[in-house]
C-alpha cells in the first residue's frame, strides 16, 4: 500500500447530491458526476481518492437493510485497499445506517465516517463541501502509519460522532445530530481535534461481515392514555421476535393490569421486550421506580442508554444471529460496539 492515504467515497444519495425539479420544486437525488464537478477541491487532496456510486441514487428515507448489506459488502470487498471509506447519506437515517453498520461490521480497524448534508452541494450555502471535505481528511488520517479511528462514525457540522450513539434531532439547522450520552470523537476548527480516549481501540482480529439481518421487530411508543386494544394488536402481530417498549424517564410505565398482563403473556411467548426511554439523555433503570419493577421482575430487558436507532438495529443484528434466548438477552446488554455506557 503506498504512503499516501487511500480513502474510498460510496455514493448512495441524499441531499447533498439532489437537485430542484424545475417544475414541481421537489428534490431529488442526482448523478455522481454532477456531484464532484461542484466540488473541485477533491482533486487537490494529498489523498487516493476513489468512488462507487448507487446506479440509482436514493432519498434515504428509502433506506433499507438489504442496502446495509450492500454497503457492508462494499467495505468487505474493499477492505484491503483502503485506508478509509466516506459514506455520502441522506441525513433522515443515517443514524439507523451507521448504527447498523457498526453491529455488521465486526473488529473494524479502519474509519468509516458517513456524511451529507442539509443543503444540496449546488447551492452556494451548502455545509456539503465542509461535510465531505472533512470526512475525507478523518477518513484517511493515520497516526504512526496506522488509521487514527476504527469506527463507524457520522461526520456532520465540525463534528465526528460515534455513529451507533447518534439520532438527527433538527431538519432544519447544519448541526444536525446529537450525541448526547456519549462525547465527540473529534471536532473540526483550524485542526481536526480528536478525543482519543473516546474512540474505539483497535482489535488483531480480522474482519467479519454480518448480513443476516432479522426484521421481525415491533415498536410500542406509550402515552398517558393508550388503549388496550392498540397495544394487544402490537403485542400480538403474527411471527414478532421483538417488541421495543419505549417508556417514560428511567423506563417507566403504566401499572394498569391489563397492560402488564400483555407484556407478561409476551415474554412467556418467548418474545424479547426492550425497554427504551423516550428522553434523549439519560438511560432506564429498571427499579428505580415502582412503574418499572413489575417490567424487571417480568424480564424485560434494560436498554440502558441505547439509541432508538441502535436498538432497533442491534435487535436486527442479533435476531439474525443463531443464538438461543440466554445467549441474545446477555449480548443485547452487552456492549458489544460502544453502543452501550458500562
Ligand atoms: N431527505 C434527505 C435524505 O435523507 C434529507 C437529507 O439528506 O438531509 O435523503
Amino acid at each position: 500500500m503506498s504512503k499516501k492515504s487511500s480513502v474510498l467515497l460510496i455514493y448512495t444519495g441524499g441531499t447533498i447530491g439532489m437537485m430542484q425539479d424545475v417544475r414541481s420544486g421537489e428534490l431529488r437525488p442526482f448523478d455522481f458526476k454532477s456531484l464532484t464537478k461542484q466540488i473541485p477541491e477533491l482533486t487537490k487532496f494529498d489523498i487516493e481518492l476513489s468512488s462507487i456510486a448507487f446506479k440509482h441514487p436514493i432519498d434515504s428515507s428509502n433506506m433499507h437493510p438489504d442496502v446495509w448489506v450492500e454497503l457492508a459488502t462494499i467495505i468487505k470487498n474493499n477492505y484491503t485497499s483502503y485506508d478509509g471509506f466516506v459514506i455520502l447519506h441522506g441525513s433522515d437515517t443515517m443514524s439507523f445506517t451507521a448504527s447498523a453498520l457498526s453491529f455488521m461490521l465486526e473488529n473494524l480497524n479502519k474509519p468509516v465516517v458517513l456524511t451529507g448534508s442539509q443543503l444540496p452541494i449546488g447551492i452556494i450555502r451548502t455545509d456539503g463541501k465542509e461535510n465531505l471535505i472533512t470526512a475525507i481528511e478523518i477518513a484517511g488520517s493515520k497516526l504512526k502509519g496506522k488509521p487514527l479511528v476504527n469506527e463507524v462514525c457520522i461526520y456532520f457540522e465540525y463534528k465526528l460522532y460515534r455513529g451507533n450513539r447518534t439520532f438527527k434531532y433538527n431538519s432544519s439547522h447544519f448541526d444536525a445530530f446529537k450525541s448526547p450520552n456519549y462525547p465527540a470523537l473529534a471536532e473540526a476548527g483550524v485542526d481536526i481535534s480528536y478525543n482519543k480516549n473516546a474512540l474505539l481501540k483497535p482489535t488483531k482480529k480480522a474482519l467479519k461481515i454480518h448480513t443476516a439481518l432479522n426484521n421481525d421487530i415491533a415498536v410500542l411508543k406509550l402515552f398517558p392514555g393508550i388503549s388496550k386494544k392498540i397495544t394487544s394488536v402490537i403485542i400480538n402481530t403474527p411471527g414478532i421476535k421483538a417488541i421495543i417498549l419505549e417508556t417514560f424517564g428511567a423506563g417507566n410505565a403504566t401499572t394498569e393490569d391489563w397492560f402488564l398482563s400483555e407484556i407478561n403473556q409476551a415474554i412467556s411467548k418467548g418474545i424479547i421486550i426492550l425497554n427504551i426511554t423516550q428522553c434523549h439523555e439519560g438511560k432506564v433503570i429498571q427499579g428505580m421506580y415502582e412503574t418499572s419493577s413489575a417490567l424487571k421482575k417480568m424480564g424485560v430487558i434494560s436498554g440502558a442508554d441505547l439509541t432508538f436507532e441502535s436498538a432497533i438495529t442491534k435487535l436486527m443484528f442479533l435476531l439474525g444471529q443463531q443464538l438461543n434466548q440466554t445467549q441474545l438477552k446477555k449480548l443485547l446488554q452487552s456492549n458489544l460496539r460502544g453502543e452501550l455506557s458500562n
